[in-house]
């Protein structure tokens, strides 16, 4: 099969629940999907297996042949050297340690596979097809679980020397304030991210109404605050209000150092709409530069949950053209 027949690019993004994978044209197209457990428990070395398994049927279902492939891109959370393809770890991979990820799935895929970090993709997927095409320069929050941060600049992402820059949800907006995962205190994620928000209601419903232990041991997820906020429930409102007020806070940092032409959130949070977004555009009117803010866009993301994997897709086609 002659060169010219290579028409399909492989997404694929690992996360700590679940895999993402996706066939993406050349064009940036999304032309199908799928999604598996992560089954970390089982291991690296068992995962690893599952996921070129399961992408590899999944390609033979849709009749894509690996000659067809232009090259595959993985998402992967966690410190990586996106130049060598190897994941140093990630601590919601427990035993994932300096891991060839590219060089494994170059072999079982039987295409060139590029590493990049999964925070740094999906702000790749928005920029090739999603909220960010028309911009050179922009900032992409993802609130999920943890902040990930994608950092733009004149159409290149920003890796820093250690592949760890962009770390947005590791911005102080509270100075030693909620402890956070990483080890300091009043980071973004400690205030923004969805168990923080789960959080922060649990601690206003018991201080401000009073609301007995039990019936704040009853689950309440981030996305259902988020749900009851835009139904007109004020209490919920106001937790969401304050997030928007965080986020604002760092963006406003963001905007100050590195003058983007936007700023993109996504995640299942931001479909929190206007009561999410207007706090935050509150708190950078007050708090950055006038040059940095006047002409700032500050929007929604486009691509949902399959951003990360279509721009693994792009991030694999950008790193093939480089090495040509
Ligand atoms: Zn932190």
């Amino acid at each position: 099969m002659t060169k010219t027949h290579k028409k399909y690019l492989l997404g694929i993004d690992i996360g700590a629940t679940n895999v993402k994978a996706g066939i993406v044209s050349a064009k940036g197209e999304l032309l199908h999907q799928t999604s598996f457990p992560t089954n970390v428990r089982d291991g690296k070395d068992a995962v690893i297996h599952t996921i070129t398994e399961q992408v590899r049927h999944f390609c033979a279902h849709h009749g894509i042949h690996a000659d067809e492939l232009i090259a595959a891109g993985i998402g992967a959370p966690g410190p990586l050297d996106y130049k060598t393809g190897i994941l140093y770890f990630a601590p919601n991979l427990p035993g994932w340690h300096n891991v060839q990820l590219a060089r494994i799935f170059t072999q079982k895929l039987k295409t060139d596979t590029f590493l990049e970090n999964d925070a740094n993709c999906a702000a790749w997927g928005e920029h090739w097809t999603g909220a960010a095409v028309d911009a050179q320069s922009f900032v992409m929050y993802t609130l999920g679980t943890g902040i990930g941060g994608g950092i733009i600049i004149e159409n290149r992402i920003l890796h820093g020397r250690d592949g760890a820059a962009a770390e947005l949800g590791h911005v102080i907006v509270v100075p030693d304030g909620e402890a956070c995962g990483c080890g300091s205190r009043g980071c973004l994620e400690a205030y923004a991210s969805a168990p923080a928000i789960v959080r922060r209601y649990k601690s206003a419903l018991r201080w401000e109404v009073g609301i007995s232990a039990t019936i704040l041991e009853q689950s309440i997820s981030a996305e259902e605050i988020v749900t009851k906020a835009t139904e007109g429930d004020i209490f919920c409102k106001k937790i969401i209000e304050g997030t928007g007020k965080y986020l604002g806070r760092s963006i406003a940092g963001i905007l100050n150092i590195f003058n983007p032409e936007m700023v993109i959130i996504g995640g299942g949070v931001s479909n929190a709409g206007p009561i999410l977004f207007e706090p935050i555009k509150n708190e950078v009117n007050k708090l950055a530069l006038e040059i940095a803010r006047r002409k700032i866009n500050i929007t929604q993301a486009k691509l949902g949950t399959f951003a990360g994997v279509i721009g693994a897709a792009g991030c694999a086609l950008t790193r093939l053209e480089i090495s040509a």
